[in-house]
């Protein structure tokens, strides 16, 4: 069923499902909330994959856009709450939300997950392209901009703001610098690096940072752990759930082999180890546990998730 244009109205999020899931993980509890959906190309998507395969999973509307979440996880440790990545937020410039359809929902799902923003004591940003970031900071009316979460200590790579910074011609337009740039000025977030997560990936107790290099060149995954329980939310590696397959790589991807190469390290531990596996862009199916089909294909298998 192809989706209309605008988006059909049944994929908006309505108030009814601006939580997309909440579960618990060992002692913690996961919740996955969302800035909503938005439109993007879907052979960008799916890179050199034809559209007779993709398009079978995710259907195209008429202008080959194809619909996407943008899933924030919020992580109440008992201790601390956490939030990974921050969505589209409210600085795009017009043409570009009339392009994407996007809905600005963050702060109202948060709301209706019952978290203020003050409530948030860490923001992790798997790296730092327009969409992942985007709530970081939020853009008032007098065109000042504040960050979103004030008492949040912020963390992203040191090379996700060099790599922005250079404004290189392939992907300037997915770095936009006042989701960043503005809490580096204040102190607000730390810049991490391949050696200071190599001497220690834990940002607190139970949430860990891991580099899967690839679609940028220090995208970070984060682990989440508690009693013998283990998520990953897996950002742009692996997008949604009909991106399992290693070879079905986007065409956004800096680089795509080294896109197959981390999936497949990343299988070796998440098949094995059952871990409840995050996508960053799968409205549908938010998250879900991989396992291997009977061609040895990865496939995304449903959780078996109680409602707390
Ligand atoms: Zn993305």
């Amino acid at each position: 069923m192809p989706l209309g244009t605008p988006p059909h109205p049944a994929t908006r999020p309505t108030d009814s499902n601006l939580l997309r899931a909440r579960f618990p993980l060992g002692d913690f509890e996961i919740t996955i909330c969302t800035d909503g959906t938005y439109l993007l190309d879907g052979g960008a998507m799916f890179g050199v994959v034809p559209k007779t395969l993709w398009s079978k999973r995710t259907p195209a509307d008429d202008q080959n856009r194809i619909l996407l979440g943008l899933n924030t996880v919020l992580v109440r440790t008992g201790k601390q709450t956490i939030l990974i990545e921050t969505g589209i937020g409210n600085k795009q410039p017009e043409k570009m939300r009339e392009i994407h359809q996007n809905q600005e929902l963050l702060p109202t799902s948060l709301a209706a997950a019952g978290i203020r923003p003050e409530e948030i004591d860490i923001v992790l940003n798997t790296h730092l392209h327009f969409d992942h970031c985007g709530w970081n900071t939020t853009l008032h009316p007098d065109g000042s901009i504040t960050p979103t979460f004030p008492n949040a200590r912020y963390f992203a790579h040191a090379g996700e703001v060099e790599h922005g910074h250079l404004q290189l011609d392939r992907d300037r337009i997915s770095y936009l610098s006042p989701n960043y740039d503005p809490l580096i000025a204040s102190g607000q977030m730390t810049l991490l690096t391949n050696d200071s997560i190599a001497r220690n990936p834990e940002i607190v107790p139970g949430i860990s940072v891991e580099p899967f290099p690839g679609h940028t060149a220090q995208m970070l995954g984060i682990h989440i752990e508690s009693a013998s329980q283990h998520a990953c939310y897996i950002g742009d590696l692996i997008p949604t759930a009909h991106h399992l397959d290693p070879t079905w790589v986007m065409g956004y991807d800096l680089d795509p082999v080294e896109c197959i190469a981390q999936r497949k390290r990343f299988y070796q531990r998440a098949i094995p180890e059952q871990w409840t596996v995050l996508f960053t862009h799968d409205h549908h199916t938010p998250a879900a546990r991989v396992t291997l089909n009977d061609k040895g294909k990865p496939v995304a298998t449903a959780l078996e998730l109680p409602h707390l």
